[in-house]
């Protein structure tokens, strides 16, 4: 049997895609291929589970427009389903001068990016937040909060409902693109497609490759480390947390975060990982750390960003370190309230010239595309990223 389209990746992107595959080609034959034993246990599963209103992204990107319409569809999504989420709303927080000059410049990006927020001096901060410390802070209304482990799951109940083969401990190790199919094998499995869609997040450049693609990048895996704060902390905060982060940078930086359980969590930081999907601190991959030592981009990162690339690596090996971070805020931290919780890895593409690949990357051969890069927040804008992919491979309305 020749399916109309094969999806490889059953995290969010993946099972976001066929649905709108569905949407838009109502009785299409689909299967997705998904190497471990569940949906959701990479990125998907590992995030700190925010809907980005999307305040951040340069006007007119991708990125910019998707959040927004994102964030709207999956609150949608949660509500069709009923999947818990929260509109809790989050702060921004400058704690200096320089950080004060950034947050303006965002406040000013938000508004040209349609979200809504408003702006809070000291004293507005303290009454709205009395445990967080800042001389000013933006309030994003728009953000909220979700599992999107829980969202994956219902994303997967209602695509096997509609009749899409959801093959689970399947590993793709070919791929043949011809002028009348696309061949995908996993070991001695094989199916055909008029149309292959590789949503494989850590593993994209492998499998673009893989598909004989000409590809300039490399995924490099950025460990994005959490701890837990103790059940007699959770009403530390009532919104979001977050610091103004360094525009040069595409991480957010060490947030506090309420999840969808009630418990407050610290971090990610984003320190260079050893290990492309190891989760504990001590994981080390030997074909992943030589493959991302020989490649000219990352030396050339590390060079330009050596600064941050030192202090992130210090605040990972020493705890102190990544309170002082929190403590700028949110000083009634201690080290005793950091409790261990597991990392999560961003699949971040990274080219030849050393430069961070912001924005969503898309790859496109008649009867492939290839999701080369899909950062923070492609959780959130998992729904209009699949619309999106779908549009690029038949055409839009
Ligand atoms: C620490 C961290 C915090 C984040 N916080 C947020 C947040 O708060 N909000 C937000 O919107 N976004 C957040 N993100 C980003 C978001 O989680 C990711 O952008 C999103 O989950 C990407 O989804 P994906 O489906 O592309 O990738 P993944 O979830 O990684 O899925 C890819 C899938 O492909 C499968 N696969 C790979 N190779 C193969 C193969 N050969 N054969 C078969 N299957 C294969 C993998 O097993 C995996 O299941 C965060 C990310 C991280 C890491």
């Amino acid at each position: 049997m020749v399916h109309d389209v094969c999806i490889i990746g059953g995290g969010i992107v993946g099972l976001a895609t066929a649905g709108a595959v569905l949407e838009k080609r109502p009785g299409s034959s689909i299967v997705i291929l998904e190497k471990e034993q569940g949906l959701a246990v990479h990125q998907t599963g590992h995030n700190s589970g925010v809907i980005h209103a999307g305040i951040y992204y340069a006007p007119g990107s991708l990125k910019a427009k998707l959040c927004r319409e994102g964030a709207a569809a999956i609150k949608q999504f949660c509500r069709d389903n009923e999947i818990p989420y929260e509109q809790c709303g989050k702060l921004v927080v400058a704690t200096n001068e320089l950080e004060h000059n950034r947050l303006k410049d965002l406040a000013e990006r938000a508004k040209v990016n349609q979200i809504e927020i408003d702006w809070l001096d000291r004293d507005a901060l303290r009454e709205r937040e009395p445990n967080v410390e800042g001389v000013a802070a933006i309030f994003v209304h728009a953000t909220g909060i979700v599992d999107y482990k829980a969202v994956c799951r219902a994303m997967g109940a209602q695509l096997a409902a509609q009749g899409v083969d959801i093959e689970l401990d399947t590993q793709v190790t070919d791929i043949r693109e011809t002028s009348e199919a696309v061949t995908i094998s996993a070991g001695e499995r094989q199916w055909q497609a008029k149309q292959l869609i590789a949503c494989a997040g850590l593993q994209s450049d492998r499998l673009a490759r893989l598909a004989g693609l000409p590809i300039e990048h490399q995924i490099i895996p950025f460990r994005g480390e959490y701890f837990r704060l103790p059940a007699s902390k959770s009403q530390l905060v009532k919104h979001l947390i977050y610091p103004v982060p360094d525009p040069a940078l595409p991480f957010l930086g060490i947030h506090v975060t309420k999840m969808i359980d009630g418990s407050l969590t610290v971090g990610p930081n984003a320190v260079l990982g050893l290990a492309r999907e190891g989760y504990p601190k001590s994981a080390l991959s030997l074909r992943d750390v030589t493959e991302y030592l020989a490649f000219p981009g990352l030396w050339r990162l590390l060079w330009n960003n050596a600064g941050s690339a030192m202090s992130e690596l210090r605040d990972s090996i020493w705890r102190k370190g990544y309170l002082e971070a929190c403590r700028k805020y949110c000083p009634s931290l201690t080290l005793s309230d950091l409790q261990p919780m597991e990392a999560g890895i961003r699949a971040q593409a990274v080219m030849r010239d050393g430069r961070l690949e912001h924005d969503f990357l898309f790859l496109k051969t008649d009867r492939m595309l290839h999701v080369c890069n899909a950062p923070s927040p492609a959780a959130t804008s998992s729904i209009p990223i699949g619309r999106e992919i779908v549009d690029r491979c038949f055409g839009s309305p």
